[in-house]
């Protein structure tokens, strides 16, 4: 651990992270090395990102061929990699038309623009959003404006006005809050940052079924969630209902600074129209061969499949700490989205880990959080909960 190295990064940036004393390197597998070569079984992914896991031959020649051939566009033209990534974002996430973006937080901000152009077209006078208790949509003005947290939100007031929070999986809190205003309904099918907290098929279906009853666009946030990680493409697949508007990134772009939003033709016909929202960067030839090229690898290795295999190693797994240790009160999640309750501080646990060689984060107040990159193997799931066992005893 270089201390020298962090204090003099620490004294160069801004402090919004408490960053592990660790300084990583290199990265093979499900894999990350320090400098002095100590290797750090990774159950986080750079947030739940690097899909494929560190070195992916195939994926980083991809990427050096095209910074070969061209880095930069601009929207105002289409390159050769504008098609194959769209097709393919459009095809595995069962949505009509995609807007690349270059983060989650962005294609959470350019869903709720899409949904407020779409009610302003029809001129229903709807703008109000109706958002989940737990939630997390990002960091920028519009997304922290629908994030179900009060400390994220708290500094930054006033927020978008017309925000209200349901509680999730509760339809009758979400009930109670439509009116003639309601423009959209955002939520994750599966909470990341809030603590692993999965929908129930009622409560998807419900929301999808008050949605088409009052004229209101669904918007499901799977820039966590979304991408195989819950052994579908999509974790909206899983509940057959389909969303008006998608968002997507993390795992997406497998480390390439990538998101996009997608929407239905029937949005669309209503929604952005040329000159309505814009980015200079998003979707440009690096960001399209990365989302191209990790798709391919996805479909043709069927990594949905591999994520509900090991998912349900990791689960039976989990499950036993569950039973073994007190201080573990419940399991959480599904696919490689997982966590467990506790009652020890999760910083604890997170931080014995790092010493141990493994990476793991927290999500909500006390969930030891479990999204590692989705090519992990069961012997790897193993290693961890090893880990975690000398950890807890
Ligand atoms: C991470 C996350 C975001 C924000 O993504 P950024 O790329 O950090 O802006 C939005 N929604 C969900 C569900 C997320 O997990």
């Amino acid at each position: 651990m270089d201390n020298q190295y962090m204090k003099e990064v620490q004294d160069a940036i801004v402090h919004t992270y408490n960053p592990f004393p660790v300084v990583l390197d290199h990265g093979k597998g499900a894999y990350l090395y320090d400098e002095e070569g100590n290797a750090y079984l990774d159950f986080a992914a750079g947030y739940a990102v690097c899909s494929l896991g560190y070195g992916n031959e195939e994926w980083n020649q991809a990427l050096k061929a095209q910074i070969d051939k061209l880095c930069h566009t601009s929207n105002l033209y289409f390159h050769t990699r504008t098609k194959e990534a769209a097709q393919a974002l459009k095809k595995l996430s069962g949505m009509d038309r995609i807007f690349f973006t270059n983060s989650g937080g962005e294609a959470v901000e350019g869903a709720l623009k899409a949904a407020r152009k779409y009610a302003y077209t029809k001129g229903t006078g709807r703008y109000e959003f109706i958002a989940m208790e737990e939630s997390f949509h990002g960091r920028s003005f519009g997304a922290v404006s629908v994030t179900g947290h009060e400390a994220y939100r708290k500094p930054f007031e006033p927020l978008l006005s017309g925000v209200r929070f349901a509680k999730y999986n509760d339809l009758n809190s979400v009930k109670e809050l439509v009116n003639e205003k309601t423009c959209a309904i955002i939520l994750e099918p599966l909470q990341g940052e809030g603590g692993i907290n999965l929908a129930t098929e009622a409560f998807m279906k419900g929301i999808r079924k008050l949605c088409d009853d009052e004229g209101i666009l669904m918007i499901c946030d799977e820039v966590q969630c979304g991408m195989g990680r819950t052994g579908s493409m999509f974790a909206w697949q899983e509940f057959g209902v389909r969303p008006d508007i998608l968002t997507m990134a993390k795992a997406i772009g497998n480390g390439f600074p990538v998101g996009a939003f997608a929407m239905t033709e029937k949005v669309a016909e209503f929604s952005l129209a040329p000159g309505d929202h814009g980015t200079t960067y998003g979707g440009n030839p690096l960001a399209c061969a990365a989302v191209a090229k990790t798709a391919e690898i996805f479909e043709r290795e069927d990594i949905p499949a591999h994520v509900r295999k090991v998912g349900t190693y990791l689960a039976e797994k989990l499950d036993e700490l569950v039973d073994t240790y007190s201080c573990v009160v419940k399991r959480k999640g599904k696919g490689l989205m997982q966590g467990i309750e506790m009652t020890v501080p999760i910083s604890e646990i997170t931080g014995k880990a790092l010493k141990k060689g493994l990476l793991v984060i927290g999500a909500g107040s006390n969930v030891l959080r479990f999204v590692p990159p989705l090519i992990i193997t069961e012997k790897e799931v193993d290693r961890m909960i090893t880990i975690l066992k000398e950890i807890l005893e």
